[in-house]
């Protein structure tokens, strides 16, 4: 694996949990992986009074629990945790940035990835005060953690006082979705291969559907959640981007905005969805108390932190249609909740019946259609269901699935989401972040939904914790003469 350049990867955010869960263990592995030259560093900053050995102490505790133990040694740990320092400072405190600065003198010349994984409210007083410190250089890039804005107008507000300080270039816009092996291995599939293609459009594709179900509630971010809700937490991006990366056109080379121009047409072609549409096209829900995995769990209402009035939608599914010719008329069916019946990430996409069918049913009418489904938790996979014969004497019909062995075709090590993105970002590739015109392109999309749930007063839907969600969800797909792949 090739060394990347020298780097200091500033973690804001050092001891929160997207650092001591995901990011710390992904540079820990690409240590391991011999990636990280010995003149690389992480310097994680936070508020807390730490000592960089009760620091260390910290992660690596956290780093035994979420990495396997055939990964951790003593000595490797010893190894990367001489790369590793802590930097107490306050982001709304521009008097502490000195530290920060003193800690990087010297070292203009190294790559200068200024990782946020802070709250959004802090983005801009953080670059401001990044910037009036000095310690932005040409070589430095910044990621943003998402959620980014509420809406667009504070995306927006964002976008410009990041885009004050940084180029558009050096902004880097994390969805860690993009990051996964399978849905790189869907632009392979697409784009490395003459087959699909042909058959990628209306009239060959009948309808789509994504799935991301989790089991896990909010897990006592009940007051975050209470601002957020699932269409702005899961729909905007990651549902969106995965959207977009299956309906985009070719692009015309790999370059990272040949490839964001194309996403960006299909957030643009998305068939907005205003006033009364919200009634038909979408649907919200709310947990109710339930059992997930036989474990009984409270309802959403009684989680800490949340309102006991409170309309925030755990669970959102939605119909979406995209305004092109090779899409028109194939629908794309979302839907995302927590606390549902199973951990889940999944893309179906459903080819065209055949014609008229010659052949005797195995199941139901005989007329099963090709579904190609790509799988990304928790398992990753990518299966082809086709209609072969039953052996016997008569010419009986099952699906069968031509699955992809990548595990076993493939012996490299899969890298981890956030190991592929924060190598990228050290290696200064754009591709699999989010451009400024995406991000406003998906609020605008988004934004009219929320309105109309709100104008219409559009009554939250419960359903039992443990569950696929409300009724209404399957009502809404199977108005179209469809079934959520669960249900088939
Ligand atoms: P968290 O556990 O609440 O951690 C927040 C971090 O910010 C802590 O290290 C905190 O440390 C630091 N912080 C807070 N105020 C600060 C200030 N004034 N100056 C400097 N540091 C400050 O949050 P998280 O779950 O890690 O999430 C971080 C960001 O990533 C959020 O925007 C979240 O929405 C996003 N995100 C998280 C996940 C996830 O799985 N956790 C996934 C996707 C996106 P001190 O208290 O010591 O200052």
């Amino acid at each position: 694996m090739q060394k990347l350049d020298t780097f200091d990867m500033v973690l804001f955010g050092g001891t929160g949990d997207l650092a001591l869960r995901k990011l710390v263990p992904a540079l820990y592995r690409r240590h391991v992986a011999g990636q990280m030259g010995a003149a690389s560093r992480v310097l994680a900053v936070a508020r807390t009074n730490l000592t960089r050995e009760e620091y260390l102490a910290q992660i690596e505790a956290t780093c035994r629990k979420h990495l396997a133990a055939e990964e951790f040694s003593d000595a490797r740990w010893r190894a990367f945790a001489a790369q590793v320092d802590y930097v107490q400072v306050d982001a709304t405190e521009a008097r502490d940035f000195k530290k920060l600065c003193a800690t990087l003198e010297g070292r203009d010349d190294a790559t200068r990835v200024l990782f946020l994984s802070t709250a959004p409210s802090l983005f801009t007083l953080t670059c401001d005060n990044l910037a009036a410190a000095g310690v932005v250089t040409p070589k430095s890039r910044v990621v943003l953690e998402k959620p980014l804005g509420h809406d667009r107008a504070s995306a927006d507000l964002i976008n410009r006082s990041v885009g004050a300080i940084f180029a558009e270039q050096q902004i880097y816009r994390i969805d860690h979705y993009l990051g996964k092996e399978t849905v790189q291995n869907l632009i392979a599939l697409r784009f490395g291969n003459t087959l699909f293609e042909p058959l990628w459009r209306r009239g060959r594709i009948r309808h789509v559907q994504i799935t991301i179900a989790e089991q896990l509630g909010v897990e006592g971010r009940g007051q975050f959640y209470e601002h957020t809700g699932a269409l702005r937490d899961m729909v905007q991006n990651h549902l969106l981007q995965l959207v977009c990366i299956l309906a985009m056109e070719p692009p015309t080379s790999s370059d990272p905005d040949a490839v964001r121009d194309e996403k960006l047409k299909v957030l643009r072609a998305l068939r907005p969805i205003v006033g009364r549409d919200v009634q038909n096209k979408t649907v919200r829900g709310q947990y109710r108390a339930g059992a997930v995995n036989g474990q009984p769990v409270p309802s959403y209402l009684d989680e800490a932190g949340v309102a006991a009035d409170s309309t925030t939608e755990t669970f959102v599914a939605l119909k979406a249609e995209i305004d092109t010719w090779r899409w028109a008329g194939v629908p794309f069916y979302l839907r995302t909740g927590k606390r549902l019946q199973e951990r889940l990430t999944e893309i179906v996409v459903t080819f065209e019946d055949v014609p008229h069918s010659i052949f005797e049913a195995a199941g139901s009418n005989g007329r099963t259609p090709n579904r190609l489904v790509i799988r990304l938790q928790p398992q990753e996979s990518i299966t082809l269901t086709i209609l072969a014969k039953m052996p016997g004497e008569t010419m009986r019909l099952k699906p069968v699935d031509l699955a992809l062995d990548l595990a076993g075709t493939f012996k490299e090590q899969r890298l981890d989401a956030y190991e592929r993105l924060l190598t990228d970002v050290v290696k200064g590739n754009l591709t699999l972040f989010m451009r400024r015109d995406e991000l406003d392109a998906a609020w605008r999309w988004i934004d009219p939904v929320r309105e109309g749930w709100a104008q219409h007063d559009e009554r939250i839907k419960s359903y039992v914790a443990g569950s696929w969600g409300p009724a209404a969800s399957s009502a809404l797909i199977s108005r179209d003469g469809f079934a959520w792949q669960d249900e088939t």
